[in-house]
């Protein structure tokens, strides 16, 4: 051991990392090198995208100036617009403040391309828990089932592939736009790479072209070198307090594509008449341009963190999803413990990890939409931001934490190795395996 490893190997002790524990991290992390080589080189190809798109869009220190009331000729915002559509590969974008998270996105997206008569399909099984208010699966107030319009779902077969069957018989001549989630979210199904999307669009286009494909892109963006709309979609839409904030946006949505579809969502954003004409920028700007130029080494980091992991818990026995070794198209990692205690232990870890909020210990709570308690541990700059260092996960059978996020893969590690700690000093793993 050489000097700057003795000294790392004190720092963490003084966070309170124990020897075993560290050595196992640095045995694991080894092991990575070429995966992380791997990503290392994504992440590379991703920054010169965005610098690219940002150049070819002349972003200049006067797109960094603020904006208020109607915010007319906000020269930020709409350069930043650009700039998104030239990264995702769309004719064009609408990413606003006034968008206040990825669900709110996605809500915008349907409500304004959906008219009275239609019908949705979602292709993937059932969408993000909070999407079924927004569908009106679960009856809520401004549904879109309110609105007359329709919805029809077709379930992944159990091996987690497209039911191509189905999928033919639900389409009919109402079927209006199509909604493909990207990301498992907390669902138990395999994430969809941006290749296997484009084979699902094209099925589908095949049967009825003129159909909207709309890509929940939340968790996806950066994890590959291409975007859904590189492989078919019509529309991408995504939240800024996840991968293309880069941690540094404090609010926001995006959507990226078609211009007619952008153009329905701005007018559903502010008003039939006005659309992306008004609506100021507050002062938040700069950060959404900062943001999206730090996404793709913060994605890195949290993808490493994810693999990482993966293979700690998957080497002491645990389930994991994905596995250590399988390919990530999004950067969540869920880890089943068959044990409440190791759940909670794993989650007191995360948050003793945190820059923000550590001397907190998280509890398991009741939460509205949930029906078991849920613990959640995350010492966040930005309050709820996924990108940072999270876990969460019911507090019922079989005791599953989702995990992602981290702002650097420093961080993440000595979450993970937290975790790992936690679960040490309460017998709750096979120290032999260590
Ligand atoms: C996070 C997420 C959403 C909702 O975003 P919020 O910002 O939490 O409203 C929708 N779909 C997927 C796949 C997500 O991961």
């Amino acid at each position: 051991m050489n000097g700057t490893e003795r000294y790392l190997e004190e720092q963490y002790a003084s966070l309170g990392i124990s020897k075993e524990v560290y050595r196992f991290g640095e045995k694991i992390e080894h092991e990575l090198k070429e995966r992380f080589e791997e990503m290392n080189k994504r992440a590379e190809y991703n920054q010169m995208k965005v610098i690219k798109a940002m150049q070819e869009n002349r972003v200049s220190a006067e797109c960094f100036q603020t904006s208020s009331g109607y915010g007319y000729n906000d020269l930020g915002r709409d350069t930043l617009e650009k700039v998104y559509a030239s990264c995702f590969k769309g004719e064009d974008a609408l990413v606003r403040p006034q968008i206040t998270c990825g669900t709110h996105a996605l809500a915008l997206a349907l409500m304004s391309n959906l008219r009275p008569g239609d019908e949705l399909l979602s292709p993937v099984g059932k969408p993000y828990d909070t999407l079924e208010e927004v569908i009106g699966i679960r009856p809520s107030k401004g549904s879109l089932a309110e609105y007359g319009i329709s919805y029809r779902q077709a379930d992944l077969l159990a091996d987690g592939s497209f039911d191509y069957d189905a999928i033919r018989a639900a389409i009919n001549e109402k079927t209006r736009l199509v909604t493909i989630q990207r990301s498992k979210g907390y669902a138990v199904r395999p994430t969809l790479s941006v290749k296997k999307i484009g084979e699902l669009i094209s099925f589908i286009k095949d049967i009825k072209p003129d159909v909207v494909c709309m890509v929940d892109n939340c968790y996806g963006e950066f994890v590959e070198e291409k975007e859904p709309l590189e492989t078919g979609a019509d529309l991408i839409v995504g939240s800024l307090i996840k991968n293309p904030g880069g941690g540094l946006a404090p609010i926001g949505g995006y959507l990226v594509g078609k211009k007619e579809y952008i153009e329905n969502a701005a007018y559903r954003l502010t008003s039939p008449g006005l659309g992306k004409e008004v609506g100021a920028s507050l002062g938040v700007i700069q950060s959404f341009y900062q943001g999206l130029f730090l996404a793709p080494t913060v994605v890195c980091g949290a993808l490493k963190g994810a693999v990482f992991a993966a293979n700690i818990y998957e080497r002491l026995g645990f389930d994991v999803l994905p596995d250590g070794t399988e390919s990530r198209h999004d950067i969540i990692q869920a880890v089943t413990f068959r044990n409440p205690d190791a759940m909670t232990a794993f989650c007191e870890g995360i948050q003793a990890a945190a820059p923000v909020d550590s001397y907190v210990t998280p509890e398991p709570w009741a939460m509205p939409g949930y029906d078991s308690d849920v613990i959640m541990a995350a010492g966040a700059f930005v309050q709820g931001s996924s990108i940072e260092l999270s876990a969460d996960g019911p507090m019922k059978p079989p005791y599953s934490v989702y995990f992602q996020g981290g702002l650097t893969w420093y961080h993440a590690k000595l979450g993970i190795l937290m975790s790992l700690q936690k679960l040490k000093e309460r017998n709750l793993v096979n120290t032999n395996l260590l």
